[in-house]
């Protein structure tokens, strides 16, 4: 590591960046959808249990699914209107999943919020707000913000590091918010410092992100209410994969994160930039979380765009807004296209970690089918972790998926490194995930 630019001794990769069709264009309010369908498990943890029925009236933010016990995250009316009842709504990862309908009110008026001193709250009052919004981490894992905010007596951190990475291709969102809402995400930043008890945050920004380093840079200059907060912006060398919580830790400060132990274990915890924003409308706005950032990008939608949404808005609702598709739209990604899934319907609402929808042409996708391990090894040199995917490939074709956990892939946080590299083209990372569903099915999970 050297002073101005950070890297990670393993792995990385570098696919085409593709961010110029969106990262000159403002952030934009997308009009209130017709209907909405909110999905009941969008974070990690248990699915909400509905709080409406069929025919109740709603009005935006109101709460309508909440978790009681276990590991979960509140759920908001992301519009005014009347619930349809609970629907089979798609969805990217599980195909199916139960989601609370609700059509709009079309007389009703977008809620406005008024902004409080957060520095009048206690720790206990913030943390909170934070757990009432339904605040969970926007950059992809869902984890509940709250329950991760809530550390145990015996665990001391001494570092927030803020995720503002945002390496996958095509995205804009966390750029944009950095942009727009630097004030926001510095004033999150000390709300979350304050919780935990300590006084230093790193920023990590790729350095292709010029205009985001400059604007928390000027937002850190101009804060007039430091009290004692040190907030360092870190620029970091362009790297695939950089944006997991291992890597972004890594890059800024150094640590490495031990297989099988917290991040808090070494003294860290990480907040993506936009749950960071999230945390600082339901403190100092008093905003459940029910909207988010999305970057609609590709050659395949007419109109690309840096999108504030309605959680719960269909991509088809999207696409519309945006002018509709080419004719030569070939696949569609939920995410982004290295960690992404693609889908086969654009009747597939937005969640709370949906941070990019990608409408890709035939000249930006891959169409060969794939062949056969060649032991090239190149896979093994592009995984950030060490693990050896062209094994569990082999392993999984063979049908002996529960035997890969000797390869360690709890640790594959499924970055998709090793699939952009191989030159047969193998879908190393669907060998993964299934060879984890496999290994979970035989621990009878
Ligand atoms: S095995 Fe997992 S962590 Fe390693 S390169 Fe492949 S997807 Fe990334």
């Amino acid at each position: 590591m050297n002073g101005d630019t950070a890297t990670f001794p393993m792995g990385g990769v570098h696919p085409p960046e593709c961010k110029e069709l969106t990262n000159n264009l403002s952030i934009e309010t997308m009009p209130t959808p017709s209907e909405v369908r909110l999905v009941l498990k969008q974070h990690a943890g248990a699915p909400c249990e509905p709080l409406v029925k069929k025919k109740d009236k709603v009005v935006e933010g109101d709460l309508v699914g909440s978790v009681e016990k276990k590991l979960g995250a509140n759920l908001h009316a992301s519009i005014s209107g009347t619930v349809k009842g609970v629907v089979n709504a798609f969805h990217p990862i599980v195909g199916k999943a139960p989601a609370i309908a609700i059509s709009a009110d079309p007389q009703a008026e977008g809620k406005s919020y008024q902004p409080v001193d957060w520095r009048a709250f206690s720790k206990e009052e913030l943390l909170a707000k934070i757990k009432d919004a339904g605040v969970v981490g926007m950059g992809g894992a869902g984890f509940p913000a709250g329950v991760k905010l809530t550390l145990r007596p015996d665990v001391k951190v001494d570092t927030l590091v803020l995720n503002g990475a945002e390496c996958e291709p095509y995205l804009n969102a966390d750029n944009r918010c950095m942009i727009e809402y630097s004030r926001d995400i510095i004033e999150g930043a000390k709300i979350i410092m304050t919780i935990l008890g300590i006084n230093y945050c790193g920023i990590g920004v790729e350095d292709n992100k010029p205009d985001a380093i400059q604007a928390l840079r000027k937002a850190i200059e101009e804060d007039t209410s430091k009290n004692g907060f040190k907030i360092v912006v870190k620029p970091l060398k362009v790297k695939y994969p950089q944006g997991s919580a291992d890597q972004i830790m890594q890059s800024v400060t150094g640590r490495v994160r031990p297989s099988g132990v917290r991040s808090s274990a070494i003294g860290i915890i990480v907040h993506n930039v936009g749950t960071t924003k999230a945390i600082y409308d339901a403190v100092v706005l008093g905003k459940p979380s029910y909207e988010r950032v999305v970057t609609v990008s590709g050659k395949g939608i007419k109109r690309p765009a840096n999108l504030m949404v309605k959680v719960g808005t269909s991509v088809a609702e999207i696409a519309d807004y945006l002018g509709g598709t080419t004719p030569d739209l070939a696949k569609v990604v939920i995410g982004g296209p290295m960690m992404g899934f693609a889908v086969s319907t654009l009747d597939i609402p937005v969640t709370k970690t949906t941070s990019g929808v990608l409408f890709l042409t035939k000249d930006e996708i891959d169409t060969q089918p794939y062949g056969p391990c060649i032991r090239c090894g190149f896979c093994l040199e592009a995984c950030p972790m060490g693990l050896e995917p062209n094994n569990v490939s082999i392993y999984v074709e063979a049908g002996r998926g529960a035997d890969t956990a000797q390869f360690g892939i709890d640790d594959c946080f499924e970055c998709g490194s090793c699939a952009f590299v191989c030159p047969s083209k193998r879908p190393l990372v669907q060998f993964i995930r299934l060879a984890k569903m496999k290994i979970k099915e035989s621990k009878g999970k």
